[in-house]
């Protein structure tokens, strides 16, 4: 349940006396407690100013506590609320060298594009495989913001180094490894920084969702979620994209959603089309994997898109954008 409490009153010691949660949003002050709890407490009724029940956890994130998507702003641009706005995000799986992320940070600075993303801290399948280069990797992304004003995405892989990429990163994305990582969620509801949270592709809605309250009710509002597919018994495909998942999400959260064909298919060859699909859903952004040279990436090889492929998609995805009302950016 979440109340409205007066302004007055003092949150935090009401959140403690009620085992509940307290936020500050938008200039007004709110308890949160389980879903589980149906009625105002009778010794809080009079400094209840509304109330919101719940048929589960699904709480701060639902459309019924508040029906427009919340805005989330990544340096001058703004996704959600009623900007129509889809974020083209670019960037290689792993960041490698100087000259690689140079190459990458270019070619999105030319296209008019603002965020670049690239992993530092790899979460691999394999301990033999590439692992990311870590804090060095961190300090290229920055190198890259200085040298052409642009927002870097980066991901967290586990709780050790949460703060090194909250420090060097604008949004920081939890990986679909992570999204159950306790230590991660709790470190990022504490931030005041856009988190791309993206589904763990054995997890339900209401599990990714639930991973975002925690974020949401540790008092940090701004959290974008990431559809990057789910597993399925099909195995020709990397994952499976769930759209109709993604539907859903649009229709009941009002959180912004950014989709991720890339991890989803797995392979170059449909990134475009797939990505013309997403795009026609209205989403609020696309997330992207292209490297100067794919063939020698040192992670998620077979999806990256070559500059040439990332340049084309932009163009195949703009005109579907903007028949759907929105507009790349
Ligand atoms: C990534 O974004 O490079 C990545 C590892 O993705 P995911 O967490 O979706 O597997
Ligand atoms: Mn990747």
């Amino acid at each position: 349940m979440i109340l409205k409490i007066k302004n007055q009153e003092k949150i935090e010691q009401l959140a403690e006396k009620h085992q509940a949660f307290s936020i500050h949003y938008k200039g007004s002050q709110y308890l949160i407690t389980s879903s589980s709890v149906k009625e105002v407490p009778e010794e809080l009724e009079r400094i209840v100013e509304e109330s919101w029940v719940f048929p589960n956890d699904m709480q701060l994130s639902s459309r019924e506590f508040q029906k427009e998507t919340r805005e989330v702003k990544i340096g001058e641009v703004t996704i959600g609320g009623n900007t129509n706005h889809t974020l083209l995000i670019g960037g290689p799986c792993s960041v490698e060298s100087l000259s690689q992320i140079r190459e990458s940070a270019e070619l999105i600075s030319s296209m008019g594009l603002t965020t670049l993303r690239g992993g530092c801290y790899k979460p691999r399948t394999s301990p033999y495989s590439f692992q990311g280069l870590g804090l060095e990797g961190l300090k290229l992304l920055a190198q890259m913001r200085e040298e052409y004003g642009l927002r870097v995405i980066t991901e967290v892989r586990d709780a050790t180094h949460v703060d090194e990429v909250i420090e060097h990163s604008d949004v920081v994305q939890i990986g679909a490894k992570a999204m159950y990582d306790q230590g991660i969620l709790r470190a990022c509801a504490k931030i005041n920084k856009p988190v791309l949270l993206k589904r763990g592709f054995g997890s339900t809605l209401q599990e990714f969702v639930q991973a975002a309250e925690f974020i949401l009710s540790g008092g940090n509002d701004q959290v974008i979620l990431c559809e990057r597919g789910i597993r399925t018994f099909e195995t020709n495909t990397r994952f499976t994209l769930d759209l109709c998942g993604v539907a859903y999400l649009q229709e009941f959260t009002n959180l912004p959603i950014i989709l991720d064909p890339s991890h989803a298919l797995g392979y170059r060859y449909g990134i475009e089309r797939l990505s013309k699909a997403c795009v026609a859903m209205g989403v609020d952004g696309l997330l992207i994997e292209a490297h100067p040279n794919p063939a020698v990436a040192k992670s998620d090889a077979s999806q990256q898109l070559s500059h040439e492929q990332f340049r084309n998609l932009k163009t195949a995805i703009e005109p579907v954008a903007e028949s759907v009302g929105y507009k790349i950016v």
